[in-house]
């Protein structure tokens, strides 16, 4: 027991010694201040006087808070206590404030010296000024989040191309996370490694520190996008190459835009074009056909009467083929008369049913309180037996064949999705096949006059091209959805005459059901759609999250704790599709809600998806009605 005491006292002596050297050592460069247990100063050196702006006298005996309060959250003050007070050193960075109200931040370094119970009895803090540098440190992050809003991606590599800073937009617009792309080749990052590419920077760079170019680049999904880029070397103080910045500006819209701009002028010139030579084959044809009938008169003899027959026969052919070409160069100035569409789909539904294959079943639905619109009935005639006749020869090997009209009021949310939309009450017929579907590459080119993909003598590629400036003269637009062995719809809208009554025009803001901030994944690789379904349900009291395909959905999902409680997929999409998602979020959590929405939806996918899970479905485009009703309804408990 004796020995004991006399031990201890002697390690604390060798303490006290201990403390005194150290004082003596770090005097002259550091910063020292040394604390009872309790936290109140027993000992300042100078530089801490100088630094504090406290006198040695207003420091003695003062608790130590006196120069680091406030600053730091207490769990943080909690933390270094708890440290320290179990007899461990803490090391880290504090800011303090002076006497003037100054800030200052020092790297410090508590070292507790333990009694013989191996209690702290005296805190030494041992502490170097860092001030310049964690304001240098601030003003980087702040400049870095500067670069992290802008809309351009911003990268800076080193002088062998290697990623250094990889911001926010960036992120985006390549789907790379900063991490990733850390340390990694410029070129693996932006365009799948096209050495090409990196080459050609590399020279213009090396003759005028900077070059400015227009490409395409990879995102990691593998889809191709528009990119301007800006590089510039950035040379340090004495002239010497340092590093390279690079601005990426994603021009893929402007461009989309641009190519839309394009072919719209290609059609019109192609329009006129083809006027031209019409007008001229008109000329020539009608002589043709008055000579025919001329020699008809003159009592040819069998033979004869044969071949004139069929010159005759083909020249009528040409003829209605001009009139085509007329009709789609003209633009459309035929008389507008107000129709009721019921009458004249009844005509083709029986026109159809006596044309076509037996294989093909028609069905219509059409409904008796359809609105009238103001139309040149011949046109419509034509436009709809050119979408049915195309839908007849998808199926060569029989399907069926759907006509179905009805009254839709347009709303903002609705015109949003397509940019030929017009708001206000429409009518829609829309005509939906079984048959081959189309790839997106055919589906982009089908308005296009002469596109065809059918074999020489049986389409002119016409027919379409002829149905949109139809329908455009009529204030009308179309949408088709359309996949590969899926089959197509058409979907052909036209202005109403009449102004929708109230109980059809679109309800009042107050009487659509509303939600509760529920958080709803809205699930689509086409923005416009993203968009307009994220303002429509914003709008009405829910918290949105996007994502632009599967992939991205279940990181999203996956990110946010489960806080997610409906998601709402696109089917179609590059990359990892809805059906896709759709299993994966189950597996994950089989409670999940989910809403399917889709251009196109065959019955047979509709079982599959419902033996998935899926809740409900919702056919693109839709209006902010549909949608919050179906949203409300799936998340209210029935
Ligand atoms: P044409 O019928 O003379 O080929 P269109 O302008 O009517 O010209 O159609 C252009 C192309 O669009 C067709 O050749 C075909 O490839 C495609 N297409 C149109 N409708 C359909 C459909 N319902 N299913 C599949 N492909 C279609
Ligand atoms: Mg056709």
């Amino acid at each position: 027991m004796n020995q004991d005491t006399d031990q201890t006292s002697a390690s604390e002596r060798d303490a006290i010694k201990e403390i005194s050297d150290l004082k003596r050592a770090l005097d002259e460069s550091a910063i020292v201040a040394m604390t009872d247990q309790t936290g109140r100063i027993t000992y300042v050196n100078d530089k801490f006087c100088d630094i504090a702006k406290y006198s040695r006298e207003e420091l003695i005996g003062q608790d130590h808070r006196i120069i680091n309060s406030g600053f730091h959250p207490p769990e943080f003050i909690r933390s270094i206590w708890t440290t320290i007070a179990n007899g461990k050193i803490w090391r880290g960075e504090l800011r303090n404030k002076a006497k003037d109200g100054s800030i200052y931040w020092v790297d410090t370094t508590i070292v507790p010296f333990l009694d013989d119970e191996r209690k702290p009895f005296q805190y030494v803090a041992i502490r170097y000024e860092v001030t310049e540098r964690k304001l240098a440190e601030e003003r980087i992050r702040q400049q870095a989040s500067l670069l992290d809003k802008t809309q351009d991606a911003i990268l800076v590599c080193d002088l062998n191309f290697q990623i250094l800073y990889w911001n926010k937009s960036a992120e985006r617009i390549y789907g790379f996370t900063a991490e990733e792309t850390f340390g990694r080749l410029v070129s693996d990052m932006l365009c799948g490694g096209d050495g090409q590419y990196l080459r050609q920077a590399k020279d213009s760079l090396a003759a005028h520190d900077e070059w400015n170019s227009e490409t395409r680049h990879l995102r990691r999904d593998g889809e191709s996008i528009s990119i301007e880029s800006r590089w510039t070397l950035v040379r340090d103080d004495k002239g010497e190459p340092d590093y390279y910045l690079i601005a990426l500006t994603d021009i893929t819209e402007q461009k989309r835009t641009e190519e839309h701009l394009l072919r719209a002028q290609r059609m019109e010139s192609i329009g006129t074009l083809a006027g031209g030579i019409a007008h001229d084959l008109n000329n020539i044809l009608s002589p043709v056909m008055m000579a025919v009938d001329m020699l008809m008169m003159n009592g040819p003899d069998d033979d004869a009467k044969r071949w004139l027959s069929m010159i005759k026969e083909n020249a009528e052919r040409g003829a209605d083929l001009i009139k085509q070409v007329l009709t789609f160069a003209r633009g459309m100035d035929g008389e507008r008369v107000q129709v009721r569409l019921k009458h004249i789909i009844k005509d083709l539904v029986g026109v159809l049913s006596e044309t076509v294959s037996r294989s093909i079943s028609v069905k219509y639905d059409v409904d008796p309180e359809l609105w009238t619109i103001s139309a040149d009935p011949t046109q419509i005639h034509q436009v709809l037996m050119n979408v049915c006749l195309n839908a007849r020869d998808a199926m060569p090997s029989g399907g069926t064949l759907s006509i179905k009209a009805e009254n839709i009021v347009v709303d903002e949310n609705y015109a949003r999705m397509n940019i030929d939309a017009n708001q206000g009450g429409h009518v829609r017929i829309t005509i939906t096949d079984t048959g081959s579907g189309m790839t997106k590459e055919v589906l982009e080119r089908i308005f296009d006059p002469f596109f065809t993909t059918k074999e020489f003598g049986k389409g002119t590629g016409l027919g379409l091209a002829t149905t949109m400036t139809i329908v455009k003269s009529h204030g009308g637009f179309i949408n088709v959805y359309s996949e590969p062995r899926k089959g197509t719809r058409f979907d052909i809208y036209f202005p109403s005459v009449e102004t929708p009554s109230e109980r059809d025009a679109a309800p009042s803001e107050t009487e659509m059901p509303t939600g509760n901030g529920e958080l709803i994944l809205v699930v689509d690789d086409e923005e416009s759609i993203r968009m307009a379904a994220k303002a429509t349900l914003e709008r009405f009291g829910y918290q949105v999250e996007t994502a632009i395909d599967g992939t991205d959905a279940l990181a999203v999902y996956t990110q946010s704790d489960a806080r997610i409680d409906l998601v709402m997929t696109d089917l179609a999409m590059p990359y990892m599709d809805g059906t896709s998602l759709i299993r994966a979020l189950k597996k994950i959590d089989p409670n999940i809600k989910i809403a399917a929405m889709s251009g196109l939806l065959s019955e047979g996918q509709t079982v599959e998806l419902k033996e998935l899970g899926v809740e409900a479905f919702l056919s693109k485009p839709y209006t902010a009605k549909s949608l919050l009703n179906l949203i409300h309804g799936l998340l209210t408990p029935q």
